[in-house]
């Protein structure tokens, strides 16, 4: 029997071990996979890749570290243990408000997007021509925002509204060239958490808050921008056009947080001529699940848009002439601009803005406003009720949010409605706040009525919205918005355009970095359960004791994992993790007095985000040369450092590389930054290659980000969610982000809306932990560790493999450098990527980290059948880049140059040297399906020069 085959203590016998499931290699594949790596056993691999000195023991079944994670169960054991989880909860009639609020999915959405592969597993559409059906979703999105907010360009999409609000501050003191204060006015009407992430965003910065209660009018001085929310965190509607001509006449910016169902009925801040509009699109249809994910959203007139921060999706056209979608202006972004990009985004929130995009198409204009008036008269008939029994409110002009004085009382009304089974936010001993949604029934708000004592009012109320502050101008005309009214109609629409993209229900995606594995159906079933999705991430402990057990479940095992003392979960992405980490040393060394340490040593290898993020905490950025083997060069290294001895605050490193190596030096690099002052942050998004094989927390880490939707089976969902979780050893334990609204975190700033982040999809990394095992991790570890190896034997002779360790291997991915080849024959990386299209595969990572190759990554999730598919079809392409090579076809036109070829291509005159078969079927081994791009090669730059990122008019398609 294979030694590394787990044992299982799952106690249903018809199940086979989830790992067998999870892992695709066969134990005959893997061993035809270790013949031509050339070691005999995994244990062999193991040894022979990572660094004796950091390299932990296998478990044995007992004991610390990754000893004392569970032992695994099947499946339906895990989906009863997190039945059990999800009883513990109670999912009470949610009146907290404060940015979230229950909503109704229409079940089409919840099956055809959040249950539903095609979407969730996904790639960032990075490329564009196998992506359409998610730019198009994600074009809606921009369109449904810009539309309801009356700005002219929104992006896709920012983590959370706290978050966004942090961006659009930002954003305003780039663009505002006016005006060189510091300063930012700060209304205190904003909810308490944006209040919160945008003091920890702006004290690195030099930025200095003003809060100012803005009915007062403005602050003295000069400032150059100001942020409000409508309805604020009191309910209150405010009139903006003053305030935003006010700031306006003082040179000075404005952002405006808004709540996309109110503008449906209230003048949208782009209309009185904000500058910036940010907030969340959760309550368009995406569970509160107990604090996210939920996409956030930034918009801004079209002046700024340049400057806009993340993901934009534009329309631009493709090789023969015809509409295509695709990123627009990614030279803002870190993956290209680094320390100076406009942010450190990178997983957004995708899959949360398609859903948002879906349910206002669903539902309409019409649709949206008659459950938006349906709101606001229950919030009426609550205001009238009160007032009937002499309770005063805060404001009279709102939209769902009411705020009454109770002096004294505020407590009782509390708990009164808490026995009646309904939420409701407790402001402080006098006041009480109740926020009505689309679930919102007659009989809450009689409950909630009875629990200040008082009843449904028979006076007909005025508008609870003025005349002033009502919207008259029309949203969402688009035909997308328009058209899908019934359900067949939203289906077919939903499946035509999931039909156009490849996602990892159709092949493998061997995106080096990303680690896109197995998104297990039993890890994902549970995210749509009631009981984690309709927590309100405030509600009360009582409500949440599930879905806390579940989240104390992963930051153990993740501590146990990685070797470090504390874990926060608050991150949402990974670049929000690298923030939180780069946060805690900031402080680490101010909390010593060694506050002016602000040097970030980066290698030139690193990671875009890593880069931004140093900027964000105020560090500067130095970078560290590579030798020419890959490795940190650690000459280069230790100059740096004794240059910047004093000043050196830290260095950021990937472990393993982004060259896909395991460095045999790291910890020479770890102690050398150390001696000299500086903390060490491992960047972990190559924790897919050390689960189970070593510990950052051990080998010199003194933080690390995680990204749960690489290693730990959160899709990526077209490009988010994500969470980023970090790990700390103790001394960093204080700085840990905190919550206003929520004790017992750590003690730092915030850098999320929500405590726990994106916590209702923890219980995929719950699941895939608790069915793994330590052995079944550690056995996924090293089979991807094996495929990645075996992919570079394969391919070596065809595509030169650019970096191994001095033992010849690879980590779990590997470079293949084509720039000798494109040299000698104008055959191109884009070439390549968009020709794998016509083979049915998606391409691996394109010039990251180093321009001109290609980088793949198989994860251990993938058969030897597929891996050995790719392979051959890598080979085939190398094959015609030859006859290229040869002169036997022209550089500019030849299959690779052509692709990919789309079916209506081949149906166009045909004047190519090669055929319409060579096109469209090259050898792709028997029985692969065929893949039919939508949209031929798209020409990126065409739609920079032409800015346009809503939806076309449907006559641009003819
Ligand atoms: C993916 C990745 C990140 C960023 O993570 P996000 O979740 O996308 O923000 C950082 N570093 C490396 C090496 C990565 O591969």
């Amino acid at each position: 029997m294979d030694p590394t085959v787990p044992t299982d203590s799952s106690s249903t016998p018809s199940e086979r071990v989830f790992a067998d499931r999870h892992i695709g290699p066969s134990a005959d594949e893997l061993e035809r996979i270790l013949h031509v790596v050339g070691v005999p056993t995994l244990d062999d691999l193991a040894t022979k890749s990572v660094p004796q000195a950091i390299l932990d023991d296998a478990p044995s079944g007992v004991g610390a570290g990754l000893d004392a994670l569970p032992l695994p169960v099947g499946e339906h054991d895990a989906l009863a243990e997190l039945a059990q989880r999800a009883e513990q909860n109670t999912v009470a009639v949610s009146m907290i408000g404060l940015g979230y609020y229950d909503t109704l999915t229409p079940p089409v959405i919840t099956r055809g997007i959040l249950e539903n592969p095609a979407w969730y597993t996904a790639y960032t559409p990075y490329q564009p021509e196998i992506s359409q059906g998610q730019l198009e979703a994600l074009l809606n999105f921009q369109t449904m925002v810009a539309d309801l907010t009356g700005m002219e360009v929104a992006n896709a999409s920012m983590l959370d509204e706290a978050t966004a609000a942090a961006e659009a501050m930002t954003l305003l003191r780039r663009a505002n060239r006016a005006s060189t204060s510091p300063r930012f006015v700060v209304d205190t009407d904003v909810f308490p958490q944006t209040l919160a992430v945008l003091e920890t965003r702006a004290a690195p910065l030099g930025i200095e808050l003003v809060r100012c209660d803005l009915s007062h009018g403005l602050p003295d001085g000069e400032f150059f921008g100001l942020l409000t929310q409508t309805p604020g965190a009191s309910g209150v509607v405010r009139d903006l056009s003053v305030i935003v001509a006010r700031a306006h006449e003082r040179r000075a910016l404005v952002a405006v947080g808004a709540d996309l169902l109110a503008l449906t009925l209230v003048t949208p801040p782009g209309e009185v001529g904000a500058d910036a509009c940010f907030g969340t699109s959760q309550r368009f249809g995406v569970p509160m699940g107990y604090g996210g994910p939920h996409a956030g959203y930034l918009a801004v007139r079209s002046t700024h848009s340049r400057q806009l921060p993340g993901r934009l999706v534009g329309v631009s056209v493709d090789a023969d002439g015809d509409v295509a979608y695709r990123l627009a202006l990614q030279t803002r972004e870190q993956h290209i601009r680094r320390e100076k990009a406009t942010s450190n985004i990178c997983t957004a929130q995708v899959l949360l803005a398609i859903v948002a995009a879906m349910y206002a198409s669903y539902h309409g204009s019409d649709g949206l406003r008659s459950i938006a008036l349906r709101v606001k008269a229950h919030a009426s008939a609550l205001a009238a009720g009160l007032r009937d029994a002499g309770v005063s409110l805060a404001g009279d002009a709102f939209f769902d949010t009411v705020t009454a004085t109770v002096p004294g009382r505020a407590g009782a009304v509390e708990a009164a409605a808490k026995d009646a089974g309904i939420n409701l936010r407790l402001v402080d001993d006098d006041t009480v706040s109740v926020s009505c949604d689309e679930a919102t029934t007659d009989e809450h708000v009689d409950a909630v009525l009875a629990a200040f004592g008082a009843e449904r009012s028979d006076a007909n109320g005025a508008d609870s919205l003025p005349a002033s502050a009502r919207r008259t101008s029309e949203f969402l005309t688009h035909p997308a918005f328009t058209r899908h009214r019934t359900e067949t109609s939203m289906l077919r629409y939903l499946r035509m355009l999931s039909d156009k993209d490849i996602a990892l229900d159709r092949s493998m995606i061997p995106l080096g970095s990303c680690t896109m594995k197995l998104n297990a159906t039993a890890e994902m079933e549970s995210i749509t359960w009631p009981q984690f999705a309709r927590l309100h991430p405030f509600a009360p402990d009582d409500d949440t004791v599930g879905i806390r057990s579940v989240i104390a479940d992963v930051e153990q095992w993740l501590v146990d994992i990685t070797g470090y003392d504390a874990v926060s979960l608050q991150p949402n992405a990974g670049s929000q993790g690298e923030y939180a980490g780069l946060l805690a040393i900031r402080d680490y060394h101010i909390g010593r007095g060694d506050g002016h340490r602000n040097i970030c040593l980066i290698p030139s290898s690193a990671h875009g985000t890593n880069a931004a993020s140093a900027v964000m905490v105020g560090m500067k950025v130095v970078v560290v040369a590579c030798r020419t083997n890959g490795d940190v060069d650690v000459d280069d290294l230790r100059a740096k450092i004794d240059q910047h001895a004093d000043s050196l605050a830290a260095i950021m490193i990937t472990y393993p590389s982004t060259h896909g190596v395991y460095e045999h030096q790291i910890d020479d690099i770890c102690a050398a930054v150390h001696d000299a002052g500086g903390q060490v942050y491992v960047d972990g998004a190559n924790l897919n290659a050390l689960v189970g094989l070593a510990r950052p927390g051990k080998f010199g880490g003194d933080v690390s980000h995680l990204n749960l939707h690489k290693t730990f089976c959160i899709p990526h969902g077209g490009g988010g969610p994500g969470i980023g979780p970090i790990g700390v050893r103790a001394h960093l334990q204080p700085y840990l982000p905190g919550h206003p609204l929520r004790e017992g975190l750590g003690g730092g700033a915030p850098v999320a809306a929500a405590p726990y982040g994106s916590a209702s999809i923890l219980t995929i990394t719950w699941a895939y932990i608790r069915m793994m095992g330590a052995v079944g991790l550690r056995r996924a570890t090293l089979t991807a560790i094996a495929s990645a190896n075996y992919i570079a034997r394969r391919l070596d002779e065809h595509f030169p493999v650019l970096y191994t360790g001095d033992n010849g291997m690879v980590a779990h991915e590997c470079i293949l450098d084509l720039r000798e080849l494109t040299k000698r024959t104008g055959v191109t990386v884009d070439d390549v990527a968009k020709r794998l299209a016509d083979y049915g595969f998606h391409a691996p990572t394109m010039s990251f980290p180093v321009a001109g190759t290609l980088m793949v990554e198989p994860t251990e999730s993938e058969s030897l059948e597929e891996i050995d598919a790719f392979c051959d079809a890598m080979i085939a392409i190398r094959v015609e880049i030859d006859r290229v090579g040869s002169g036997e076809w022209p550089v500019d036109d030849n299959p690779l140059r052509g692709a990919p070829h789309t079916a209506r291509s081949l149906a166009r005159e045909w004047s190519h040297p090669y055929t319409r078969e060579e096109a469209a079927f090259p050898d792709t081994g028997a029985g692969r399906a065929k893949v039919w791009p939508a949209v031929r090669r798209i020409d990126g730059a065409h739609g920079d020069r032409n800015l346009v990122c809503s939806c076309p008019p449907i006559e641009s398609f003819a």
